[in-house]
């Protein structure tokens, strides 16, 4: 079997990159931080399918404050059982994970068998395949989850409402379109730093108008947008609050356009805009199982359908650099074998 360990030989050090080979899980390094988890009963997953997300390109080159190392990265994955303590799966079952910190604290998808506390998998969804299970993955599930979100809100009652998307060409935002436009709205917009590149895709996926990416021009700007989904953070999720109608609400979740969001409280006390933060990786239970249970009726087929590249661990370096680089588009899966 394979698995792609990710060591940091001091503090400034570049990652570094391994591909070992193991017959049994106890011949990989401990991961770091995993006392805790390791305490709870654990299941052995043979994993099938993990993903590339943002945060996997953010382990793999080794960024501080986002892994304990050495890891096997792979936030997601989706596998059958080999055994399993604590719970009621049965050998061959499969399962699917996301978030909790796998890949970060624990070791993750980056491998072909997976030692997991058995409370953190989810029953493979009955309409899903394996397959459509990660193209969903962190990112479909990040998405669906920000669209719930809004829906709480109340923003998003007429089909009509006006929704922007940040960082669309990325994985949450390309899913999140899809599925805005499978639920029957009609004015998505889609701001990317690809317009030429990705518009047409873009618009096949369901975006009514494709814009630039957003900035923030001023405090206050023209009323234009019931909703926003935000997978930026820093200067796009200030420009978005600044434009979004009174009443309106964005979910944020992402932080790739950096941490610091420099807005003002004028958004929030003069339009009464709420800003919704979105966690896919510390989710309760119940709250999970009801986005998967979304997720199983309102992903769109043709997301699911359209070619999504399938990659190996010895891939990881160069896409994880991409990633970081706003280069890649769409859903990348990450095949361990
Ligand atoms: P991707 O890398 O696939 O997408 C991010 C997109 O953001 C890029 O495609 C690009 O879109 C845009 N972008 C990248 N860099 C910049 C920049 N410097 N300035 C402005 N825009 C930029 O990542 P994911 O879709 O996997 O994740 C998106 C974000 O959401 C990440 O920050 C990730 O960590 C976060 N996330 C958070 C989760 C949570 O639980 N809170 C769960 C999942 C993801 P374009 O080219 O179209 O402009």
């Amino acid at each position: 079997m394979k698995a792609l360990v990710v060591h940091k030989d001091g503090k400034d050090a570049p990652a570094r990159h391994e591909l070992v080979k193991f017959d049994q899980l106890d011949q990989l390094p401990a991961a770091g931080r995993e006392a805790k988890a390791a305490s709870l009963p654990q299941s052995v997953v043979n994993v099938e399918l993990s993903t590339l997300n943002y945060k996997d390109g953010l382990v793999a080159q080794g960024r501080p404050g986002v892994a304990t190392f050495p890891i096997v990265p792979g936030i997601d994955f989706v596998g059958t059982i080999e055994s399993c303590a604590g719970g009621s799966f049965q050998r061959g079952d499969w399962v699917v994970l996301t978030g909790h910190y796998a890949g970060q604290q624990v070791h993750g998808g980056y491998a072909e068998k997976c030692s997991i506390p058995t409370e953190w998998l989810i029953p493979l969804p009955k309409a899903l395949s394996p397959k459509d299970a990660m193209i969903i993955g962190t990112a479909g599930f990040t998405a669906m989850q920000s669209v719930m979100a809004l829906e709480r809100a109340g923003c998003l009652r007429s089909k009509d409402a006006k929704v922007l998307v940040s960082g669309a060409s990325g994985g949450v935002g390309s899913t999140a379109i899809a599925i805005l436009k499978q639920l029957g709205f009609s004015n998505i917009v889609a701001s990317t730093g690809r317009v030429e590149e990705n518009g047409d895709w873009l618009r096949s996926l369901g975006a009514n108008e494709v814009i630039g990416r957003i900035e923030n021009a001023r405090p206050l700007a023209a009323e234009s947008y019931d909703a926003g989904i935000d997978t930026v953070g820093g200067q796009v999720l200030a420009g978005m609050l600044s434009q979004i109608k009174y009443g309106g609400a964005v979910s944020a979740c992402g932080v790739a356009g950096g941490p610091k969001v420099p807005t003002t409280v004028f958004p929030f006390i003069l339009r009464g805009v709420s800003l919704l933060g979105i966690d896919s990786v510390q989710l309760p239970m119940g709250e999970r199982t009801e986005v998967w249970k979304r997720l199983e009726t309102d992903f769109p087929r043709a997301y699911l359908e359209a070619t999504t590249a399938v990659k190996g661990l010895e891939d990881v370096q160069e896409l994880s650099e991409k990633i970081l680089d706003g280069k890649i588009s769409g859903r990348v899966l990450i095949s361990p074998k």
